[in-house]
């Protein structure tokens, strides 16, 4: 009899034992199946300083939204640029990008500074033939190809709210892995340090957003081939 009560006593452990493991490998497989969801890649918009007037980020946002309908954009708080960003006359590019960077949360796929405040790098630019070099040039937009963020100033940009869309577009597409292109009146042409062709631009060629759809589906092998494909 002892020995029945034994066998049954165990017969309840495992069953119960094999229930708690079936429970927790169904919590496992819930988690995973969450996980798998496919959720829109979310662009942090981040007013710097006092950010931009507000017709200027309507314009940026739409154009984001018209050209990049899979993205989520979401406007941040806005935030101070630390002072050692600053060399005294401008703000320095690259070290707000640094800056930019440290702050960018995970949950966040690329990070936007926006500020109306001028911001300035190093260039070296062709001018008469000849290679210049400015160690305080100022810019309109700056971003890294590709990186997590980038920066959009609408300081030298201040009379024209479309140039400033544009411009945003177009240093987002640079942090997907989109390159400078030759393209008659397209957004993602090299500002060639007057921004000239960027401000005339009307439009984003069907390869560069080919391009920017890659780099955002994360296809960076694909994009690297198509980019050499364009270059010969
Ligand atoms: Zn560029
Ligand atoms: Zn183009």
């Amino acid at each position: 009899m002892e020995k029945l009560s034994l066998i049954i006593l165990a017969i309840a452990i495992i069953v119960s034992i094999s229930f708690a493991i079936q429970k927790h490998s169904e919590v496992l497989h819930d988690t995973l199946n969450i996980s798998l969801v496919d959720t829109p890649k979310k662009i942090l918009i981040l007013p710097l300083n006092k950010g931009v007037k507000k017709h200027y980020l309507d314009s940026a946002i739409s154009y984001l939204k018209h050209h990049f309908p899979d993205v989520e954009v979401i406007l941040g708080q806005g935030i101070k640029i630390p002072k050692s960003c600053h060399n005294g006359r401008r703000y320095r590019a690259d070290s707000v990008l640094n800056f930019l960077d440290k702050i960018k949360p995970d949950s966040v796929y690329r990070v936007i500074g926006i500020t109306s405040d001028d911001i300035s790098i190093t260039r070296t630019l062709k001018q008469n033939g000849k290679l210049v070099t400015y160690p305080d040039r100022g810019i309109i937009g700056y971003g890294r190809k590709p990186g997590g963020v980038c920066l959009v100033s609408s300081y030298r940009i201040s009379k024209n709210i479309y140039s400033f869309a544009k411009v945003v577009s177009h240093e987002f597409m640079h942090t997907v892995g989109v390159g400078h292109c030759n393209h008659d009146k397209c957004i993602m042409q090299d500002g060639k340090g007057s921004g000239k062709p960027l401000i005339e631009s009307t439009h984003i060629n069907e390869s560069c957003l080919k391009k920017a759809n890659l780099g955002l589906s994360g296809n960076s092998k694909k994009l690297l081939v198509l980019n050499m494909k364009l270059k010969k």
